[in-house]
């Protein structure tokens, strides 16, 4: 009987086998032949930043407006950013050394309460550039050698997500989460050995500063046996995101003692934290725990506003994938046409204001009032459906809004 070449098995336990000059091939050695020529392609694959169309930064925050509502600072600034970016991508890409000028990388850090969009910043302009990109969070790295992530793991999952190919992984972008759970606790370092504080700062200098990091493919803990991939982190981008709560306080005194002196720094308090951010700086960073070393790595420094009322209304609706479109687009498949009702859409916000469920929460709220037309129209006659104000009520407060605010 004819037997696969490759795998072995006979011809009767394949659906199909090609027979060759000398041998025979089984399907399904095919398929996987298939794929291993696909993996090796795009691993060999050249990443072109060439090809890449250069976009002003104007049109960069164009691209972010479809995305992101409101945070016009952060998005200015960022658009600036990514532009030089690009610029210097271009630059090492065509070894252009003629004038000895070299445009230094710009890693920026984002400043902003937890669920305002610093995340979705950064993913959208990795979809932007289409270049690798990856979230980590910092409360996982600590130090080499103790419980928890070596920083190298962080260039692991962006040659995951690059598939390998190292070339496109160097110039990709990683988003680091959680940069100020990382800042130093208390004001003398010396005292207590900081392992996840202070020590992985120190680690992840040599990240954003620029340099050749050996990186354990499968990530874990370096292994003797493992064969380490050199990976250069001079092109990658690192945009750092952090709630750095408290840190109005810091701005606070630090304008007033400046200003009026010491006693002010009471009244101080009452200045809501929106209208002080706008005033942060690299040294109220420094007052919070950060190394001035890292904050000499992030020049590039942002904040976002908490989100109000109109920013929540104009989330639910206006971005291009917004929670709305995306239910809307579900029925669409079902042949079912969606409606909300405005009143239905300001009660979400409502409810999300009085929860202080912020962005995140829209998603949970508008979850517990679809999930039954979600579960019984699809088996009905029905093709059109409206969600009043009433009726999201009625779901609403079916649920325990406690819950929707752990989702
Ligand atoms: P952060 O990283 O600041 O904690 P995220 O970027 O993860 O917050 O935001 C959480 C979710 O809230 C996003 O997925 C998005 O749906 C929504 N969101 C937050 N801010 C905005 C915004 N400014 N514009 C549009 N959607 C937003």
């Amino acid at each position: 009987m004819d037997k696969c070449s490759f795998c072995g098995r006979d011809k009767r336990d394949t659906n199909l086998l090609i027979a060759g000059i000398s041998g025979h091939i089984c399907d399904n050695c095919v398929e996987q032949a298939y794929e291993i020529v696909q993996e090796e392609t795009r691993k060999k694959a050249p990443f072109d930043v060439n090809s890449i169309k250069l976009l002003k930064p104007k049109e960069i925050k164009k691209f972010l407006d479809l995305y992101v509502i409101g945070q016009d600072d952060a998005k200015k600034i960022i658009s600036v950013a990514v532009y030089n970016h690009y610029k210097r991508l271009m630059q090492t890409s065509r070894h252009d050394t003629s004038d000895d000028i070299e445009i230094e990388k710009s890693n920026i850090i984002l400043v902003g309460e937890t669920g305002t969009g610093k995340t979705l910043l950064a993913r959208t302009i990795a979809k932007l550039l289409h270049v690798p990109f990856t979230i980590v969070d910092a409360t996982v790295l600590t130090e080499a050698g103790y419980v928890g992530e070596d920083i190298e793991s962080i260039l692991t999952r962006l040659l995951q997500v690059a598939d390998y190919n190292t070339e496109a992984a160097e110039k990709g972008i990683v988003f680091i989460d959680e940069i100020d759970k990382i800042a130093r606790k208390g004001d003398n370092p010396s005292i207590t050995r900081d392992v996840s504080g202070e020590g992985v700062q120190q680690g992840l200098l040599k990240l954003l500063e620029g340099s050749v990091v050996n990186v354990p493919p499968q990530g874990g803990r370096k292994h003797p046996d493992q064969k380490m991939i050199p990976v250069d982190t001079r092109n990658i981008l690192f945009i750092c995101g952090g709630a750095f709560e408290g840190i109005e306080r810091k701005i606070a005194h630090r304008l007033n003692t400046k200003v009026v002196g010491y006693n002010a720094s009471r009244q101080s308090d009452r200045i809501e934290r929106d209208n002080l951010m706008q005033y942060i700086a690299p040294q109220d960073l420094r007052s919070y725990g950060m190394i001035p070393e890292i904050i000499g790595r992030l020049p590039i420094l942002t904040y976002l506003h908490p989100l109000d009322r109109k920013t929540l209304r104009s989330i639910l609706t206006e971005p291009r994938n917004s929670i709305i479109k995306q239910y809307i687009k579900l029925f669409e498949i079902d042949g079912i046409t969606l409606t909300f009702e405005e009143a239905a859409l300001d009660y979400i916000v409502d409810k999300a204001v009085e929860f202080k469920l912020g962005a995140r929460g829209l998603r949970s709220i508008c979850e517990a009032i679809m999930i039954d037309v979600m579960f019984e129209l699809p088996s009905e006659e029905e093709s059109e459906i409206a969600i009043t104000a009433d009726y999201a009520k009625s779901k609403v407060e079916k649920v325990n809004m406690q819950r929707l605010k752990a989702a």
